[in-house]
């Protein structure tokens, strides 16, 4: 039996539970439908099929969720934090074992290859561990002498928050977003991304077989403007932390103004690889493959934006988009396949609509440009690239957030470093070359919150992630993300009877 067959089969098995019983909300420790029964039909992007019924939350289910958040935060902020470590590890031990069931269902619910969504299983239940292993130092503070005065800071859970994430890779971020907020003492409501609501609903489960108490996690299902405004409007939520593109930023900025919230923004990128003459070429070109095309280029972290050195334009771009005609295009669940359907179709034409921006701004279309030949059903695009660009057009400047990178040439240093930084966004810039000065230099001018230099991203988790411009505000990582979801408190002790002064006396 072939790879492909025997894990659809497999995919098959998993699923049945969602055809049977639909997604259903998760509050006080109880799978339950939304308030007023209704559901939204969740479907593959692989063939338009239908995956499951999913609960329709509104404003009612987001309040019921916020109240047990709420009363559950006055136990769970008080927990031992070495109870919370061994709750947080047996989260992830269950996370691993259920590691195939969760890569199958996020393949089937994203479009995204099982080559990295298997990774991706596995990485989630790594952020678990990471944090259980931090949680005993979350409310470690300073202390800060003056004379007849000693400061101690100690960090306090802020509250219940909400977590409202995207749809390309679900699973990981959730448990990216929602493990500190356990470690630090949080509870959580959590809106998943209607596109790709299914793997929340395992990792909740996973959460409470853990151990974990009822309503200290809760996961609403529904919509953007509706159940997802309602807990940014929710006034027992005391942060948000989404994950999400930058115009959702600025309106939840907006409706959650009336409440006074903290944020914390992962938005968009449009993240530019520069590309010097003097780099290693072959591992430059292969790291800027990976960093566009793997994820479905779903990624906001992608090197979308390729700034290569004039004198290796024709040369590099040549290479990498042989490299992009190599490709394997295909089903997610095909151990193969290296770039799957992309989330939905409407998402496929606000890619597909750039091969026309393409045309239309007189760039060249050096590989892919359409949909694979033989896949005529689901949301497939080839991988792409468009060579003859230049910095100030649309395929250089928006977040496609699909397959497909646009090449620009650059004379010299200050000229990549004005294309570079000459973006709205601000998260993530790739930086190849072979001159140790230039890399300082250059690293320390571009505005990105993260830079990688001769490398494509890999992460160190205790390292901050985030962008800056419309990429985003704040950042987690390590005890950062302690820091977005605490308060810090400093007290005052006096060492002296130092003189108080007397009014009235
Ligand atoms: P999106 O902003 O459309 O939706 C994200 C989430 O916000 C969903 O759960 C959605 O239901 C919810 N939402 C929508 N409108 C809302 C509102 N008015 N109030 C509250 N919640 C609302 O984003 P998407 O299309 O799901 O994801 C793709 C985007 O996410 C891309 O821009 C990508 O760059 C970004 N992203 C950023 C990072 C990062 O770390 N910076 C990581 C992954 C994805």
């Amino acid at each position: 039996m072939s790879d492909l067959k025997n894990n659809l089969e497999k995919a098959q098995r998993y699923l049945q539970r969602f055809k049977d019983k639909g997604v259903q909300n998760f509050v006080s420790g109880e799978s339950r439908p939304a308030l007023d029964g209704t559901t939204f039909e969740s479907s593959s992007p692989v063939d338009m099929a239908p995956l499951a019924d999913v609960a329709l939350g509104k404003a009612a289910d987001i309040d019921l969720a916020a109240r047990s958040s709420r009363e559950a935060f006055t136990e769970w902020s008080q927990v031992d934090a070495t109870e919370r470590k061994k709750i947080l590890h047996r989260i992830a031990d269950g996370i691993v074992d259920r590691a195939e069931e969760i890569a199958f269902t996020e393949c089937l619910d994203t479009g995204q290859a099982l080559r990295f969504m298997s990774k991706a299983a596995l990485r989630g239940a790594e952020n678990f561990r990471f944090f259980a292993d931090k949680a005993a130092e979350a409310r470690d503070g300073k202390s800060l002498f003056c004379p007849g005065q000693m400061n101690v800071t100690c960090r306090v859970p802020i509250g219940p928050v909400g977590i409202i994430t995207p749809w390309n890779t679900p699973f990981m971020l959730s448990t990216w977003k929602i493990a500190p907020a356990l470690a630090a003492g949080c509870t959580v409501v959590h809106k998943p991304a209607e596109f790709s609501p299914l793997t929340a609903s395992l990792l909740v489960e996973i959460a409470h077989e853990a151990g974990l108490p009822p309503g200290v996690w809760n996961t609403i299902n529904g919509l953007g403007e509706d159940a997802g405004k309602a807990l940014t409007e929710h006034p027992d939520i005391k942060a948000i932390g989404f994950v999400g593109e930058s115009r959702t930023g600025s309106m939840i900025m907006r409706q959650a103004a009336d409440t006074l919230k903290r944020f914390h923004f992962e938005l968009g990128g449009k993240n530019p690889v520069v590309v010097f003459a003097d780099a290693d070429l072959e591992r430059a070109a292969d790291a800027a493959v990976f960093m566009i095309y793997s994820l479905n280029g779903e990624r906001c972290t992608s090197s979308s934006r390729l700034l290569v050195e004039a004198s290796i334009y024709e040369e590099f771009t040549a290479a990498v988009a042989a490299r992009a005609k190599r490709i394997k295009v295909g089903h997610p669940l095909d151990p193969d396949t290296v770039v799957g359907p992309l989330i939905h179709p409407e998402h496929f034409d606000k890619v597909m609509s750039y091969m026309d921006v393409a045309r239309q701004e007189g760039a060249t279309i050096a590989a892919g440009g359409g949909r694979p030949e033989g896949l005529t059903r689901g949301c497939y695009v080839e991988p792409t690239l468009f060579t003859n660009a230049s910095n100030d057009m649309r395929i250089s400047q928006e977040e496609i957030f699909g397959p497909v990178l646009t090449a620009i040439p650059f004379a010299d240093e200050v000229e990549a470093l004005k294309l570079a930084n000459d973006v709205n966004y601000g998260l993530a810039g790739y930086l190849w070359t072979a001159d140790v000065t230039r890399a300082m230099r250059f690293s320390q001018s571009m505005e990105a919150g993260m830079v990688w230099v001769n490398s494509e991203n890999t992460r160190h988790l205790p390292a901050p992630f985030g962008g800056m411009k419309a990429s985003g505000i704040g950042r987690d990582g390590g005890d950062w993300s302690f820091d977005f979801y605490m308060e810090t408190r400093n007290i005052a002790f006096a060492t002296t009877n130092h003189k108080v002064p007397k009014l009235g006396g």
